[in-house]
């Protein structure tokens, strides 16, 4: 007998902005497989069903028990912050399925998708990511951190507007000034950065800096950083109110 498994996003926090189908998934669920603060923001009356908790750098077994358990018949959700697909629990457990396509062929597997931290901190300030536009995360736990630097040089030619996730953490102190000293190398220093910290959720921040004068202080695991491109502007309305936008129009090639 085979159960399912659902790949849902939490989105960044707000109930609001939590999708109503991943609502449903959490609420019919019968085991609830994440890491411990991504289940932390699933309440007991979101959610009734039993829980287990991993560690963050233990995605591969994650990915395998929920398997397992939607194999023996289980209604099995696995929890992600954000969107389950940006740098999230989607690709885990699809990989599972991949190493396990006979293993796991009864399981009905799907992925409900949420809010990513990029698209919540661009809200909040405005539409900086209005056009092309790109999502680098700077954990080097996966990646060598040679390909982080060759796609930043690559996005910084290609002039995009750029969501830096996992921007910094106590093992990797100097990679965000590195980011930003690429970037800096195509860009002026008044281009706008827009720092959304725990955005939908309680204590959020968003602020805006410029590229010469962004303060690594200001920024931790809970910031997602969003440089503009050489168009990205931002002003201040009647109101006070500071506002980031990436015009839809460009200046005419040459
Ligand atoms: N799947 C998540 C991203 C997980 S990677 C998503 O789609 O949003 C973790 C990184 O995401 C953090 O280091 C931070 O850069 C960013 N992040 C996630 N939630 C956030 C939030 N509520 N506010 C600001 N940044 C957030």
């Amino acid at each position: 007998m085979s159960g399912r498994l659902a790949v849902v996003g939490l989105g960044p926090g707000a109930a609001a902005w939590r999708a109503p189908e991943a609502v449903e998934r959490l609420a019919r669920a019968s085991d609830l497989v994440g890491y411990g603060p991504y289940l932390a923001m699933v309440t007991e009356e979101d959610s009734p069903a039993v829980r287990h908790e991993f560690d963050n750098r233990e995605e591969a077994r994650r990915a395998e028990l929920a398997l397992d358990l939607a194999a023996a018949g289980r209604d099995v959700v696995v929890v992600s912050s954000g969107d389950p697909g940006v740098f999230a629990m989607a690709t885990a457990v699809v990989e599972a399925l991949h190493a396990g396509v006979d293993r796991y062929a009864g399981v009905d597997v799907s992925i409900v998708p949420g809010i990513t931290a990029a698209s919540a901190a661009a809200a909040r300030i405005g539409a900086p990511l209005g056009h092309d536009f790109c999502c680098i995360s700077l954990s080097d736990v996966l990646k060598p951190w040679s390909v982080v630097e060759r796609r930043l040089e690559a996005v910084a030619c290609a002039d995009l507007v750029v969501a830096l996730y996992n921007p910094t953490s106590r093992h990797r102190p100097w990679q965000l000034g590195r980011a930003l000293e690429i970037l800096g190398a195509h860009r002026t220093p008044d281009t706008p950065v827009v720092l959304g910290r725990d955005v939908g959720r309680d204590g959020e921040s968003t602020r805006v800096t410029s590229l010469g004068a962004v303060d690594d202080g200001d920024v931790d695991m809970r910031t997602v950083v969003i440089v503009g491109s050489t168009t990205t502007r931002a002003f201040v309305d009647g109101r006070g109110r500071t506002w980031v936008y990436t015009p839809r129009t460009y200046p005419a090639a040459d």
